[in-house]
């Protein structure tokens, strides 16, 4: 079972979220058929995604992480909610393994350069809508920057997707750990060194560390205590259902209709998120065009 902890040290404004998405990463790749880089690669943006949306504050806001970069899987778009629940589009998710000079899965890539949009929506007239560049491309670097730049909160991220030999997912997962306002430097100071410490996200979770203890193996040695307030349970979740489908078909125009009524066959609307097809019949096209 997946889940994201969401807590707080208890003397230090200072925030955290750590999260396993395993489950979640795994039926990303077996819903767009993966190659190894690019489980990878969306499976440590759905990772992201999943803890931004967690940090919305309305249960019906939804948060959307758009990476997109000239290399060869293209553009991303992962959507999440405050409940944990996400769902990813790959434009090019076959794309060929790549490995970087480290012998790791080459996530920077497969991605390449390019920009990085994140739109909250809150249910307001206009979403917020933020831009910046991909620093790295590794996503984790590009995050932390996203929040430093656009909202002036220093952040340390780090994401991991370890694959097997057959493709499925061994493990998956990530933490955020930021630093409000007024924070003394030496908690600051000691998170820098400690994070540069401690192994890899990917290699804590292989060896079963919880949450709880890559927590303390985190802020333990500082004697920092904290307080964890909430477990969410995460998952992939697409939303899409047959009025939906039935909407988009309707929002065509009428030359549009015309030409699919044209061609005297059924249409299949397939969705980008999960897969799932939604088939009208020519009759029943017709009574949109009235
Ligand atoms: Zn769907």
């Amino acid at each position: 079972m997946d889940n994201i902890l969401r807590g707080q040290l208890n003397d230090y404004p200072v925030r955290f979220f750590f999260a396993n998405t395993t489950v979640s990463v795994e039926e990303l790749r077996r819903i767009h058929n993966c190659t190894a880089t690019a489980s990878a690669a969306a499976g440590r943006i759905l990772t992201a995604a999943m803890i931004m949306g967690v940090m919305l504050k309305a249960e019906n806001d939804k948060l959307s992480l758009i990476i997109n970069g000239n290399g060869p899987i293209g553009k991303i778009v992962v959507t999440s909610d405050s409940c944990g629940r996400g769902k990813c589009d790959i434009e090019n998710p076959n794309i060929d393994v790549l490995v970087n000079e480290a012998g790791k899965l080459d996530v920077a890539k497969a991605i390449g350069e390019g920009k990085m949009t994140i739109i909250r929506d809150m249910g307001l007239k206009a979403p917020y809508n933020s831009t910046t560049e991909l620093i790295s491309s590794e996503i984790a670097e590009d995050i932390a920057y996203y929040y430093a730049v656009s909202e002036q909160i220093p952040t340390v991220c780090s994401l991991g997707v370890l694959v097997e030999k057959d493709n499925s997912i061994t493990c998956a997962g990530g933490y955020l750990i930021q630093v409000m306002p007024n924070c003394d430097e030496e908690v600051i100071d000691y998170l820098e060194t400690r994070i540069k410490e401690i192994p890899p996200i990917t290699e804590m979770l292989k060896n079963n560390m919880s949450q709880t203890d890559i927590i303390d193996k985190i802020f333990g040695e500082g004697n920092y205590k904290y307080k964890i307030e909430q477990n969410i349970e995460p998952r992939y979740f697409c939303d899409c259902n047959y009025d939906k489908a039935e909407r988009i078909i309707k929002s065509l125009g009428k030359k549009e209709l015309g030409d699919i009524l044209n061609k005297n066959e059924d249409l299949e609307l397939k969705c980008h998120f999960c897969n799932k097809t939604y088939n009208f019949g020519i009759d029943q096209i017709k009574t949109f065009l009235d």
